[in-house]
């Protein structure tokens, strides 16, 4: 079933949302992409007459009720962005009551579903590894059935339209939809559309193909990494894993950012780029400081000759002009990752200048695919939003996704 054919008229529809957006330490959101993401396909559920109801995760409470989690911080947030007046229920497992009162173009939000164990499916308070531990998690099987079939048990037909966690095998992303029928489960728009973005960057994929990698280290991006080595035909590796490459080459780098038990994992992902015929980019230089705050005073130095008493916190100048020659031209563009310490506005220049050469290449017809929490924010700082082919809601699902991984979010809906 797609959205767009179902109509909820009278319908209840469980949606699962991923509003785990950024608080301040007052409860209110700073940042509510995530919340505007979701709202095509809720205003559809009650334009039809149907009723919503909203569950989702926020941060990791690990199993446990943490009133600095709890979404009733922002009911009023999407009750403004909803135009509707938002019902809360304060327990996600025992909202029967609450569910059954709603009326056609009322909207529900269920309480974290992260407060329950059952949601994730990781047992608390058990030592990884152990017997104890795999015994947890067979029982925790179980109950997380029972968990996903309370949550199914509000609703006549589910929605799974959180793209930010369906890489995940959660109660409410892949278990649940096993209490609905194919003709009541769906993706919605949001989904939808990451789907689509995702294949306009695999599918055909429009050659010279970029992808640009930054973040702070290499090992939580070897996988994509290997994986795009063999897709694209440039792989711009940027950020603290910068050092690591430079320190498997005997470099000095000072007190930079260095994976020293990744020198191999470095020297592999420059032979594999060999191999495939992979034209790989690392900054030459880089904006260094003695410690690391905005305000500290900045130098600039080789990557490979950085002095014991300072770090690299932003790829430099020359880098930067090296970055931006090889993003031009290129038709396909994929961002993961800054190339600095973005969040100081004095070493946020490497990063400004991949998003400003990205925008450009977009303006000249590129498809540019930005993903991942950081770079997102890199993209929004810079106020180049509008000037991207697609800004990604997800992170590590994204890049599941590029990696060819079937999301088992989407294979869920799909019976598979
Ligand atoms: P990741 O979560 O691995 O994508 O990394 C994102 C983080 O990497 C951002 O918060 C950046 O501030 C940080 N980062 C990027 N470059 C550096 C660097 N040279 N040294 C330290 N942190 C960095």
């Amino acid at each position: 079933m797609t959205i767009d054919q179902f109509n909820f008229a009278g319908k209840k529809a469980i949606v699962r949302v991923d509003f785990n957006v950024p608080l301040d330490e007052n409860g209110n959101v700073t940042d509510d992409t995530r919340i505007r993401g979701a709202l095509p396909t809720l205003k559809k559920v009650l334009a039809d007459g149907g009723a919503v109801i909203m569950m989702s995760h926020m941060g990791k409470p690990k199993g446990k009720v943490n009133p600095k989690l709890s979404l009733s911080q922002i009911v009023a947030k999407v009750s403004e962005r909803l135009g509707v007046e938002v019902k809360f229920a304060a327990d996600c497992a025992n909202a029967s009551e609450e569910a059954a009162a709603l009326k056609p173009g009322e909207a529900l939000l269920l309480e974290n579903l992260r407060f329950y164990p059952e949601e994730e499916g990781k047992p608390v308070g058990v030592e990884k590894g152990t017997p104890e531990f795999e015994a947890a998690k067979k029982a925790l099987k179980e109950s997380q059935k029972e968990f996903a079939k309370k949550l199914a048990s509000y609703a006549d037909c589910y929605i799974m339209d959180a793209f930010g966690t369906a890489h995940r095998k959660h109660a409410s992303t892949a278990v649940i939809d096993q209490y609905f029928d194919a003709d009541n489960r769906m993706l919605g728009y949001l989904m939808e559309k990451e789907v689509k973005a995702v294949d306009a960057v695999l599918g055909d994929i429009k050659r010279p193909f970029i992808a640009i990698m930054g973040g702070s280290k290499v090992s939580s991006k070897i996988g994509i990494i290997e994986n795009l080595l063999g897709k694209v035909d440039k792989l711009i590796l940027c950020g603290g894993m910068t050092y690591t490459f430079s320190k498997a080459h005997n470099g000095e780098v000072g007190k930079s950012i260095c994976e020293l038990d990744k020198l191999d994992v470095a020297l592999g992902v420059e032979e594999l780029a060999k191999k495939n015929g992979v034209e790989l980019v690392m900054a030459p230089d880089a904006v260094c400081a003695p410690e690391f705050s905005n305000d500290a005073p900045q130098s600039v130095h080789p990557s490979n000759a950085i002095p014991a008493d300072l770090e690299g916190l932003d790829a430099g100048p020359e880098a930067q002009k090296l970055f931006a020659e090889a993003i031009k031209g290129c038709k396909t563009i994929l961002w993961n990752g800054p190339a600095g310490v973005f969040e100081f506005d004095n070493f946020c220049a490497g990063s400004r200048a991949i998003g400003n050469a990205i925008a450009e290449a977009t303006a000249e017809g590129a498809f540019s695919l930005i993903g991942g929490g950081d770079s997102v924010a890199c993209v929004n700082k810079f106020g180049l939003a509008d000037k991207v082919s697609y800004i990604s809601t997800g992170g590590g699902a994204l890049l599941e996704a590029i990696e060819g991984k079937v999301l088992p979010g989407i294979a869920a809906i799909k019976g598979e």
